[in-house]
């Protein structure tokens, strides 16, 4: 990649693959067919569904009509979310989901409309480190609990919440329930980092994203084990086991589990060893940086760092002007500048939280991209820092 594109903003979105894209063409060109068809056409796209979601199955060790296809992310969490409330007992009963301060908008925000509709919500925060205790979670836990919903990864500071542990901890739960709790993760941000096996994990529902894999944009699915009591949320055709109604978007599906078939296969190591340099380079070359979220219990290729005196957005912009890609944990909204809800709730002051800058590296960036980036970084850090009112 030339040195004035440099894409450091991982996190948000990937690029596809090359393969990825060869694979998915077909299926745009010749192969249109509607896999719900009974004629040829129709055949050869449902055998590439097939052969896709029997792919995604074997990543998570589970089985074929465990894997529902969706729009995305988003969709697959409003669906494990409002699907379990509207299948066990809502309107008629009281009834508790336990997730996190740190959630992405799609679980947040879809919680937060349900405890507008008299469902309880407990939003448990994590530890200064970024990380959820599993003790705090299971002190949450009522009678009337349906839902545990927590994120494998965090999409802002990368941090790994202890899924495994919580999967246990409802299993021995359920044990001497009248009512069972779900357990739901969202791993968008974890599918190329960390242990997938839904077994081992002790989840019932899991949401995948096609665009954070270097697959396509506009398909995601969710896992749903066999024997989930959960609602469609949408109304329509019968397919995806009646769990979500709609033409199967053929190419997409082909694409995503492309993407996943390939994790093995890309350097993911050399990308750790990138955002160490990159670590050390930016703590040895500037005074008043501080890494927000564990560095050990982390993704590998994310790096969510707070500047003294620096406005992450001023940065982020300079940054771009240089071609350069990354992420801050403010977002303008509606004219003013609103701190990330993840660094507040790990305890950072609104002025530090506005002078983060989230990096987040991709298989297909290389040192001299690194180098480059510090060069600009170093650069615009002290102009903004001499800009700066003295107080
Ligand atoms: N969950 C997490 C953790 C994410 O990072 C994202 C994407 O930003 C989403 C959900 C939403 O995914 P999608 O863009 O596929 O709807």
């Amino acid at each position: 990649m030339a040195t004035n594109h440099i894409f450091f903003d991982n996190a948000s979105t990937t690029s596809t693959d090359k393969e990825v894209l060869k694979k998915m063409e077909p299926f745009f060109k010749d192969e249109f067919g509607n896999a719900a068809s009974l004629h040829s056409f129709g055949q050869r796209a449902s055998a590439a569904v097939d052969e896709s979601r029997e792919k995604i199955a074997k990543f998570l060790n589970c089985n074929f009509e465990e894997v529902v296809f969706t729009s995305g992310a988003t969709e697959a969490d409003n669906l494990a979310v409002l699907g379990i409330i509207f299948a066990n007992g809502y309107p008629h009963k009281k009834l508790h989901i336990i997730t996190t301060a740190i959630e992405h908008l799609a679980v947040l925000e879809t919680c937060q409309y349900l405890e507008k509709k008299d469902v309880e919500v407990s939003y448990v925060k994590p530890h200064k480190n970024g990380v959820v205790k599993f003790e705090d979670i299971e002190k949450e836990i009522k009678d009337n609990t349906v839902l545990i919903s927590v994120m494998y990864v965090n999409n802002e500071i990368g941090t790994i919440q202890p899924i495994e542990k919580i999967g246990r901890l409802v299993l021995e739960k359920n044990k001497d329930r009248e009512k069972r709790i779900y357990f739901h993760t969202d791993a968008v941000q974890a599918a190329l980092w960390c242990e997938m096996d839904v077994k081992k994990l002790g989840v019932d529902l899991l949401s995948l994203s096609g665009h954070k894999i270097y697959g396509p944009k506009g398909i995601g699915a969710l896992f749903v084990k066999q024997g989930t009591i959960i609602k469609p949320i949408q109304h329509g055709g019968h397919q995806e086991f009646g769990l979500r109604p709609g033409t199967l978007n053929t190419p997409l599906i082909v694409g995503m589990a492309t993407a996943i078939g390939l994790i093995k296969k890309w350097d993911l190591l050399k990308v750790e060893k990138l955002r160490n340099y990159m670590l050390q380079k930016v703590q040895s070359k500037f005074d008043g940086v501080s890494l927000n979220g564990s560095l050990g219990k982390r993704v590998k290729n994310n790096l969510n760092l707070s500047i003294k005196g620096v406005e992450g957005e001023a940065l982020l912009l300079g940054l771009d002007m240089e071609g350069i890609a990354v992420s801050t944990g403010s977002a303008c909204s509606s004219g003013s500048l609103e701190p990330s809800h993840v660094l507040v709730s790990i305890g950072l002051s609104h002025e530090a939280a506005h002078g983060s800058l989230r990096i987040t590296l991709g298989k297909d960036n290389n040192k001299e991209e690194v180098m480059h980036f510090l060069k600009i970084l170093e650069l615009l850090v002290k102009k903004y820092r001499k800009m700066a009112p003295k107080i």
